[in-house]
């Protein structure tokens, strides 16, 4: 089963206590369709300039990505430049230019409307609300966004949301966009829009699942390994529908693998720079690290003799 991922694909400029890099490659649709291949089938859909070196697409491709939909735009690629202080759970934007991404009108061809698992990855809701009503009846649909959007377009962001299944945010963003500091109210709020469930990510801290009724919390991992977080949160969402697609099981269990499954994709992505650590990542050490995940969260039951 595959993925079909829709958002930027960005050349970055970042600095980090660790470091400072420009144009490099970047994009909510790049972090997020490189963390989905390595469990499904992944499409790519996005905007590129002129200036976007060939190197990148033959990286995609070099992890059977298809990149088709990776549409070759007149005008230069969408840039951010950001910067990240102690507190790497924050990234402060210095710049955004949005080039080639303000004209980007996707049309998906027949095959990719029937896509089943999708994923539309911080980008303008507009161009989100036009994909998903290109759609046939997919059958998970999730979305992103960042503060960019969330103070520009806030009413169209409201109606994307009516549409999907699953929200996933960082703690900051859902705060900004449903005005509470509270994140169970917060997502209570986004659920009432329509989402049928709702993770929050929280950087090093962890992330949060609700739905209707139910809670999950999945715990943070001490990272030793920190470079730059740029693309965690993409990251997270690839992993999560790429494992949903692959094991076709939206069981509640399964949801909670697939969000320890995200947590892992994005604890290997901050260890460096754009795509780096990614490049060099095998399936052998997701699962290892899986491992630690569940061995961080076990612990067992109190009894009734633990009391006076
Ligand atoms: P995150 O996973 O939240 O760290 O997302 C990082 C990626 O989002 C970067 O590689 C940026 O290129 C991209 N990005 C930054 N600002 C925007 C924006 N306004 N719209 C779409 N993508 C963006």
């Amino acid at each position: 089963m595959s993925v079909l991922v829709v958002g930027s694909v960005a050349l970055d400029t970042v600095e980090t206590p660790f470091g400072s890099k420009s144009d490099i490659l970047g994009g909510s649709a790049v972090h997020a369709s490189v963390a989905a291949s390595f469990f499904a089938e992944t499409s790519l859909i996005g905007p590129i300039g002129e200036d976007f070196p060939d190197e990148h697409i033959k990286f995609l491709e070099s992890r059977n990505i298809r990149t088709q939909g990776l549409t070759r735009i007149p005008g230069q690629t969408f840039r951010w430049s950001g910067y990240y202080e102690f507190d790497m759970n924050q990234a402060h934007t210095r710049d955004t230019q949005l080039n080639v991404l303000a004209k980007f009108k996707p049309e998906l061809d027949p095959n990719l409307r029937n896509s089943e698992y999708v994923f539309l990855a911080n980008l303008d809701p507009e161009i989100q609300l036009s994909v998903l009503k290109q759609l046939n009846k997919p059958k998970l649909v999730a979305v992103d966004t960042m503060d960019y959007w969330i103070k520009s377009k806030r009413t169209i962001l409201h109606e994307v949301i009516k549409k999907v299944d699953f929200v996933l945010m960082n703690e900051g963003e859902i705060r900004m966009f449903m005005e509470t500091p509270n994140i169970p109210l917060a997502a209570q709020r986004l659920m009432k829009l329509g989402a049928k469930a709702v993770v929050v990510k929280q950087g090093e801290h962890g992330a949060l699942f609700f739905t209707n009724g139910t809670h999950f919390s999945a715990p943070s991992y001490p990272q030793e390994t920190f470079r730059d977080p740029t693309g965690a949160g993409d990251s997270f969402a690839g992993g999560f529908i790429g494992y949903l697609a692959k094991t076709q099981d939206l069981s509640q269990g399964n949801i909670r693998r697939a969000i320890i499954i995200g947590s892992v994709m994005a604890s290997f992505s901050i260890e460096d720079f754009s795509l780096d650590r990614m490049r060099r990542l095998k399936a052998r050490e997701i699962m290892e690290r899986f491992d630690e995940f569940r061995r961080f969260s076990e612990f067992e039951a109190l009894s009734v003799a633990h009391f006076v």
